[in-house]
């Protein structure tokens, strides 16, 4: 019998599982993977951002150093891989400090004290007290013919990937983050872009304002198609595919090298989930603030549930549940409102807290504080001055309920705004704050500032 049983070792199982070994819980972690760091280290976040961070060295280069080379997209792929080994291999480190059993193997469910770890043909047996179920999510495909011809953004992003030869013309199926990204990407490295959106808006969960802000700055070479359902993909030769799409009920076709489906995520249940009676909504598994379930012993932290699918989240999560575990009587919350959220696009996109859409909802007024990028030296510097940063603070109190950034450093800065956001600062507190010259957090209090 060990004390905790964890599903996962992504940002949702090995936080967790660490600190619950810190306070001498037995813990067994599992992951067919057999690394640590999840979807997000093996195929999510950290291979994309750094062919990002590869694609806007290349933009800059190209548009401030006079550098005309084409992209290595290969050495681009071999960076990545290289990043990943790193984070890989410091992970490994990072287990052998704990006390942590760690298992490569997948966990299938018996009840909610029994558990068997499939492991390469072997089969454990495992009792335990707690459960944490920290599986994750994968790519949600949609029914239509021609799926089977698609790669999805794990086949582009996975560690030692086969895709290592720029694609002339791409077709991508979605109008989430995921796609939008990627699009931006491609577009910055030298591929043809295009993206099929099925209804008339992309980035749904997302204030329209913003969303209406951040088209505008995208690249204009990327084609972007609204209400344009795909029909069925066909396949012509190897790098050769025909995309069946409607566009105002009339039948159209584009011809491309490439065609990616972004067109969601799901939850991953290990295999027994049933057995729990366990409640799922139509997120996910369905946790409280405390990441517990309604099963007492189960906590689901991370994509499974669906609430705030990022990495930053799930790892906070997990470690609400370690804590909760520990306590064993509910002593930490999670704070969904308040997780920065990031769209990688070129230029990015970041925000947190209430949105101006959700205060109307919520009947919060609102003061709005904003500061042009336009203003600001190091967007100067790097002549990428479009953009700015918003505040949003409640009036009466001006403490601050949200912002965004729309530019340079975007996902840097939402960091300090969030923190403001998360510690209810007011308007004064963060104008009266000498933010460090001359880096674009300077515009953070230059915003602030607008309202005195
Ligand atoms: P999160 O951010 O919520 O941690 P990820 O998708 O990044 O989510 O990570 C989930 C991890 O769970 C992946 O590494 C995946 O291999 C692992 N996983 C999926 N199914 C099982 C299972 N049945 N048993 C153990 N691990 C699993």
């Amino acid at each position: 019998m060990v004390d905790i049983l964890v599903a996962g070792a992504g940002g949702a199982g090995y936080p967790g599982a660490f600190r619950l070994a810190k306070s001498y819980m037995s813990v067994i972690m599992a992951d067919p993977k057999g690394e640590l760091g999840g979807n997000c280290l093996y195929q999510g976040c950290v291979p994309s951002k750094t062919i990002r961070e590869m694609a806007n060295l290349y933009l800059r280069a190209t548009k401030l150093l006079g550098i005309n080379h084409l992209v290595n997209f290969e050495k681009i792929q071999d960076h990545k891989d290289q990043v990943q080994e790193t984070r890989f291999k410091q992970h490994k480190e990072e287990l052998s400090e704990t006390f942590v059993e760690f298992i490569t193997g997948e966990v299938e469910i018996m009840d909610n004290h029994h558990a068997i770890i499939n492991e390469q043909g072997k089969q454990r047996q495992v009792e335990f007290k707690y459960l944490i179920l920290g599986t994750g999510s994968e790519p949600l495909k949609p029914k239509m013919p021609g799926t089977e011809f698609c790669i999805t953004s794990d086949d582009l992003y996975k560690y030692k990937t086969s895709i290592r030869k720029l694609p002339q013309d791409i077709v991508i199926i979605g109008g989430g983050y995921i796609a939008l990204e990627t699009a931006s990407i491609l577009n910055a490295l030298g591929s043809k872009v295009h993206v099929l959106v099925r209804s008339d808006r992309v980035l749904r969960s997302v204030d329209t304002r913003l969303v209406n802000s951040l088209l505008s700055m995208l690249d204009k070479n990327i084609d972007i198609k609204f209400n344009s359902p795909v029909i069925e993909v066909k396949k012509i030769s190897d790098n050769e595919y025909q995309v069946i799409y409607s566009e105002k009920s009339e039948k159209k076709t584009i011809n491309t090298n490439l065609v990616m489906l972004a067109t969601g995520r799901k939850p991953v249940y290990p295999k027994g989930t049933e057995k729990l009676g366990i409640a799922i909504g139509r997120k996910g598994i369905m946790v409280d603030e405390t990441i517990q379930t309604n099963v007492k012993n189960v906590y689901a932290p991370g994509d499974i549930n669906g609430i705030s699918p990022f990495f930053h989240s799930a790892v906070r999560q997990s470690l609400v549940a370690a804590h909760n575990i520990l306590a064993g009587s509910p002593i930490d919350y999670m704070d969904f409102q308040n997780v920065p959220i990031s769209i990688f696009t070129i230029p990015t996109v970041s925000y947190i807290g209430i949105m101006p859409e959700e205060a109307k909802k919520r009947g919060i007024e609102i003061i709005e504080a904003s500061y042009p990028l336009t203003k600001d030296s190091r967007a100067q510097m790097y002549d990428e001055a479009e953009g700015e940063i918003r505040l949003f603070f409640e009036k009466g109190s001006l403490r601050i309920i949200g912002g965004w950034i729309i530019g340079i450093d975007a996902p840097a800065l939402i960091n300090e705004i969030g923190t403001a956001v998360a510690n209810g600062l007011t308007a004064r507190e963060m104008a009266n704050y000498a933010d460090q010259h001359p880096m674009t957090n300077e515009s953070i209090s230059y915003a602030a500032r607008t309202i005195f």
